[in-house]
């Protein structure tokens, strides 16, 4: 048993320092892509439900490899995060989008929401209030055109709550609007809600998925409506993909929807296109 336990070790050593290597070879190529600007942004549209306008869009991250190779950020995200990278690209990530949203602005389209995903890691920067502050500043966007998706993984990664109220707070009083990600996968996200103050939130994919077939599923999505409307939360679907689903979350008040049924992610030219109707 002993000799056992022994192997197992080596086996776990071995494929430890593995998936480190991997890990180090990925962190080195993003730092270099980002360098080379082979990261970009696409932007997927958000419908009003009960009109069918388009009312926003999210920017979405994408890293084009050298012979056209796209990777994920499923992928590489995780990566940014660990080794810091994040911070640096997530402040990209913001300037570019909010200078894309004030440019379809100045075009005349229409009041576009742009939301901006940012990773726990970004969040708990010192500077990162100043931070968005001095990008709206700079790129001229009026703050309520700007939506912060956050997700709970905040609120691990800052340890403090209070701390973390406190930032969202001041985000609020520059005028951004703060969305809560991926809602329903975590813990205590009722309480979340409440504390954080949060202006809309988004239903995560799992539960659109099987809607309305699963019953369950779709008992579920009921009731975190019928929660946002008592709180006066707006609330988006993401991951809609067939009419059924859009019918079903328009119909039980659903705000907002995005998803394949409407849109896929796609670039700012052909948003551009999109949003001009040519
Ligand atoms: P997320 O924020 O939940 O983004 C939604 C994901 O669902 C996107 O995948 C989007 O392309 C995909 N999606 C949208 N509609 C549908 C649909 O109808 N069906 C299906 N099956 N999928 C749909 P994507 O772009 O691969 O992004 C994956 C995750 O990577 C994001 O999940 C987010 O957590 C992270 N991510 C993406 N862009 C950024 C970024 O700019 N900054 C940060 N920090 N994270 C990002
Ligand atoms: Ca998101
Ligand atoms: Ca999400």
């Amino acid at each position: 048993a002993k000799a056992l336990g022994k192997n197992r070790c080596v086996l776990y050593t071995e494929k430890f320092s593995q998936d480190l290597a991997a890990k180090l070879v990925l962190e080195n190529e993003l730092r270099r892509a980002f360098e080379q600007q082979e990261l970009m942004l696409y932007y997927q549209p958000q419908i009003e439900a009960a009109s069918g306008r388009l009312a926003g869009v999210e920017a979405l991250i994408r890293w084009r490899k050298q012979g056209d190779v796209m990777v994920s950020p499923a992928e590489f995200i995780p990566v940014a995060e660990e080794s810091g990278l994040i911070v640096p690209i997530g402040e990209w990530i913001l300037r570019t989008a909010c200078l894309q949203a004030k440019q379809w602005m100045d075009t005349g389209c229409g009041p576009l929401q742009m939301s901006v995903n940012v990773s726990p890691r970004q969040f708990i920067e010192a500077n990162f209030v100043d931070r968005v502050a001095s990008t709206l500043q700079q790129t001229g966007l009026p703050p309520e055109r700007l939506v912060l998706e956050i997700t709970e993984g905040i609120a691990i990664a800052m340890e403090d709550e209070q701390e973390t109220a406190e930032k969202l707070r001041e985000l609020k009083q520059l005028g951004v609007r703060i969305s809560m990600d991926d809602f329903g996968t975590g813990y205590s996200s009722l309480g979340y809600l409440r504390r954080f103050q949060v202006d809309e939130l988004k239903i995560a994919q799992t539960f659109i998925f099987e809607v309305p077939g699963d019953s369950e599923k779709a008992s579920i999505v009921q009731a975190i409506l019928a929660m946002a409307r008592t709180l006066k939360l707006k609330v988006i679907a993401e991951g809609v993909e067939t009419e059924e689903q859009y019918r079903f979350l328009r119909d039980e008040g659903c705000d907002w929807i995005q998803g394949y049924f409407f849109h896929k992610p796609m670039t700012s030219e052909e948003m551009s296109r999109l949003l001009t109707g040519n």
